[in-house]
């Protein structure tokens, strides 16, 4: 029986959900075994999934002075958060809530980058307080803001000005930042301006370019591209006496939900690195999916299943308020139970594992809205009533996206590390869902 079913041949996506006698396990710990002791639904992460992705990223850019910033925003839970700063990383934050979250992580303040297009006054003078390492600059008045809080408060820091390389590439709409009409960062005809007004200014050194494509790209070729945008616009920058060391080059590197296809870090830096180095340049990188979506499952548990009518639906007791990818982004997420006969173990991380005996059911929450889906005319062995059920790749833009739509509280998170799991967010109860209202 294949062990690591969800690992390629070249341990791309190294994962640690695995099926044994028909039991998924997280690590060595069987699921079955959280849920009953912890409830579902549940996000369950594997420690030594995204430590082994960090790494990865880490030794793919060891050969050029690299910083990498974990995004916060993927996934934020300060236990996940701390054994990623122990490990290295900074972060990537993109409001006051995601700065304290770093804080209460002990991360170190000079590594943490700073995005955004509406920090607030209050934001910018949290982050000025900690000593963070860069405001990424989306606009001229933030820039301008920023400048004039830097000097009411005697305080200097750095900047990254955001550049749109103008780059399209195939992703959802919604998570397409990096070309021309979005809201975020100036175009490169305009960096030369930003440059030209306010480099000289005295408190905000400019001293880095940040690019970031959004998320989802799935080839190599977007960023090397946008790598090669950016490199004159520095030469030119430089030209006119600036000192630009630092690339920021964002995150947005795909993580694998449906296919052994996208590339790994190594492939990343193998066309990123050389190009920077030539340029004597600094890298930041800014990954949340490529470390944290594949390090998560989501378990829930089936409370009907309706059959009958055109369709069979099988409803869980998880909602589009605690995994809303499928329903905002039609993401697609691999759904197996947590429990099969040994026919049913998947062999590889097939999305259309057309087993004799499978069914083809819709898989769908409990919340009241048509949307409330996770998969659709989706393949599975067949459930019933009380059977475990896992969504995998859940841990990026899962928990952090959760809501307490339809007064559902929010479930709990659990953290595996070998032999041993505790729960790193308690489920919220009744009470909590009222407290700040008395
Ligand atoms: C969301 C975001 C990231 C992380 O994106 P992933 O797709 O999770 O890697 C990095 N940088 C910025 C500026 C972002 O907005």
């Amino acid at each position: 029986m294949p062990d690591n079913w969800l690992k390629t041949e070249q341990g791309r996506t190294m994962d640690s959900f695995n099926y044994r006698n028909g039991k998924l396990y997280a690590e060595n710990v069987n699921v079955a075994t959280i849920a009953a002791q912890v409830g579902t639904p549940v996000y369950i992460y594997s420690k030594a999934t995204f430590m082994d992705h960090l790494k990865k990223i880490q030794a793919a850019y060891a050969d050029i002075d690299t910083t990498v910033c974990y995004s916060i925003k993927a996934c934020g839970n300060i236990n996940i958060l701390k054994s990623l700063a122990e490990a290295g990383s900074g972060f990537d934050i993109v409001s006051g809530g995601e700065l304290y979250r770093a804080q209460q992580a002990g991360a170190d303040m000079s590594k943490i980058v700073f995005a955004g297009v509406g920090k607030t006054d209050v934001e910018i003078l949290e982050a000025l307080d900690a000593g963070i390492g860069y405001f990424n600059i989306e606009s001229e008045a933030e820039l301008e803001n920023l400048i004039k809080l830097c000097k009411e408060h005697g305080k200097k820091t750095k900047a990254a000005l955001r550049v749109n390389p103008d780059i399209k590439y195939d992703s959802h709409k919604h998570i397409t930042t990096g070309v021309k009409e979005t809201k975020f960062g100036v175009d490169i005809e305009r960096a030369h301006k930003v440059f030209d007004t306010y480099a000289g200014n005295g408190v905000v050194e400019m001293s880095a370019i940040h690019v970031h494509l959004g998320s989802g790209g799935k080839t190599i070729d977007p960023y090397v591209n946008y790598v090669k945008k950016i490199l004159p616009l520095v030469a030119d920058l430089r030209a006119k006496g600036y000192t630009i060391d630092t690339l920021d080059l964002g995150g947005g590197y795909g993580a694998d939900y449906e296919t052994d296809t996208v590339p790994s870090a190594a492939d990343y830096a193998a066309g990123i690195v050389p190009l920077l180095k030539a340029a004597n340049l600094k890298l930041i990188l800014e990954p949340g999916k490529s470390i944290i979506a594949n390090a998560a499952i989501m378990l829930t548990r089936t409370v009907f299943k309706k059959t009958g009518g055109e369709k069979t639906f099988v409803i869980v007791d998880a909602g589009m308020n605690d995994l809303i990818r499928p329903c905002l982004y039609e993401a697609f997420h691999f759904i197996w139970p947590a429990q099969v006969e040994e026919k049913f173990v998947p062999d590889k991380r097939a999305k259309k594992l057309n087993l004799p005996g499978t069914e083809t059911v819709d898989i769908v929450g409990p919340v009241c809205e048509g949307a409330d889906f996770f998969a659709k005319d989706r393949t599975m062995p067949p459930v019933a009533r009380g059977d475990l059920v896992a969504v995998f790749s859940a841990g990026a833009y899962g928990y952090t996206m959760a809501s307490n739509y339809n007064a559902r509280p929010l479930c709990a998170e659990v953290l595996v590390n070998g032999d041993t799991f505790e729960v790193i967010r308690k489920r919220q109860t009744y009470e909590d869902l009222v407290a700040l209202e008395k």
